[in-house]
């Protein structure tokens, strides 16, 4: 069991997904790659409805 966040799933053209085994795992591999892809600052990732978005955006498989 996995979690995966497609950046693409966001509304960008980019191919990554972000993976992890739990939530929490996932959502800061999805910040990681913002920041680093996307140029996100650290106030726009904990932005509680940036989070709260992005949460809805997980998958399990
Ligand atoms: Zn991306």
């Amino acid at each position: 069991m996995a979690y995966t966040l497609a950046c693409k799933d966001s509304g960008t053209n980019c191919p990554y997904v972000a993976r992890g085994e739990t939530e929490e795992e996932v959502l800061q591999d999805g910040a990681k790659h913002v920041k680093e892809v996307h140029g996100y600052t650290d106030e726009q990732i904990n932005d509680p409805k940036f989070l709260e978005e992005s949460r809805k955006l997980i998958r399990k498989t």
